[in-house]
């Protein structure tokens, strides 16, 4: 069975991707540095005599070498993550996505070369396709992003360059790196403190309201279940035809946010009442918003046999159950 790490494996993805590697019978040391991810998180593994926990960042480059050591599968999750957390921390975003994946694809060569390497599985973002107009996104689109003047854009374009190093890696010493670019993931563990649209919705909702929806809620996304996502990047690490590639992971069930707001307000109390707030109240001056975010998974679904397809209703009702049991603790 493979020795896995899983950097960011105490964040709400790492964590549901840790629980079903366990399952599967896979041994796993998690590095997370507790920040944005959480010891809760890990209520149900941490005890599991193949499950280590290491607290630490990615950006210590002693504690990276330690970690790496040994394993056949890096997930490498640990990002700064959210748009208001990017939004409001720009420097921290850049620093804790480029460098740290930089010292880890080195640390990957230098313990075994000529495709001996770990496996690395690199968490990227839709965010790198920026504001693309295209009605569906493939994998081989232009990217689009905003000025530099805006910080959300740092995101994307962070993400981006470790997308350029991870290919580059594979190009020039054969490491076997599989790029997924994650869609809107959602499920039972997130929070909104970030800026994630369900969680914030759900806690709006279950304390009466209003909803606040920004701008007009015309703009649209597709919500995937995290479960989904996880078993779809362990299937793609599985798969000779994924390395070196970049796939899209997401549901292609496209939903507006005002109607995203109708969904949950229904499912939790119909006198809820929706309010709508400028972007620039919400995030201020200089952020800018993608209006429409659809990915095409064609790419995934042919390389693995499947796709995230659980419809958006039963996401919610998975969702407000889990919160709901969260608030009766
Ligand atoms: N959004 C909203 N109210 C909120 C949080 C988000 O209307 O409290 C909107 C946000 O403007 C965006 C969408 O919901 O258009 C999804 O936001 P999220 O931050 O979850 O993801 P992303 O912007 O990365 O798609």
């Amino acid at each position: 069975m493979p020795r896995c790490l899983v950097t960011g494996g105490a964040g709400f993805i790492g964590s549901h991707l840790v629980e079903r590697l366990l399952e599967l019978g896979h041994e796993v040391t998690i590095l997370d540095d507790l920040s944005t991810g959480q010891r809760p998180n890990l209520d149900r593994v941490v005890s599991h005599p193949k499950c280590e926990l290491r607290v630490g960042s990615i950006t210590d480059p002693v504690v990276l070498g330690e970690v790496v050591r040994g394993v056949d599968v890096i997930y490498h999750l640990a990002a700064a993550v959210g748009v208001k957390l990017v939004a409001d921390d720009p420097v921290r975003t850049i620093e804790t996505n480029i460098y740290p994946f930089d010292v880890l694809l080195r640390l990957a060569v230098q313990g075994g070369n000529a495709g001996k390497g770990p496996r690395i599985f690199l968490a990227s973002t839709s965010e790198v396709y920026g504001k693309n107009p295209k009605e569906r996104w493939c994998e081989e689109d232009d990217l689009l992003l905003g000025p530099t003047s805006r910080p959300r854009w740092a995101y994307g374009c962070s993400k981006a360059i470790d997308e350029f190093l991870a290919l580059a890696y594979h190009r020039k010493y054969n490491l076997k790196i599989v790029v997924g670019r994650f869609f809107n993931v959602v499920g039972p563990r997130q929070v909104g403190h970030y800026g994630m649209v369900i969680p914030r919705f759900v806690d709006q909702a279950l304390d009466g309201g209003p909803v606040v929806v920004y701008d007009d809620g015309g703009q649209t996304r597709c919500f995937a279940h995290v479960r989904e996502v996880v078993d779809s990047i362990i299937r793609l690490m599985e798969t000779e035809a994924a390395v070196g590639r970049i796939f899209n992971i997401g549901s292609d069930e496209a939903v507006t946010i005002r109607q995203l707001a109708e969904e949950i307000i229904s499912r939790v109390d119909s006198k809820v009442k929706i309010d709508y707030l400028p972007y620039h109240r919400a995030y201020g001056e200089d952020f800018e918003d993608v209006r429409r975010r659809v990915p095409d998974v064609t790419r995934l679904a042919e390389t693995i046999g499947s796709k995230p397809v659980i419809p958006l209703g039963a996401i919610l009702d998975d969702i407000i159950r889990w919160k709901r049991a969260e608030r009766g603790k």
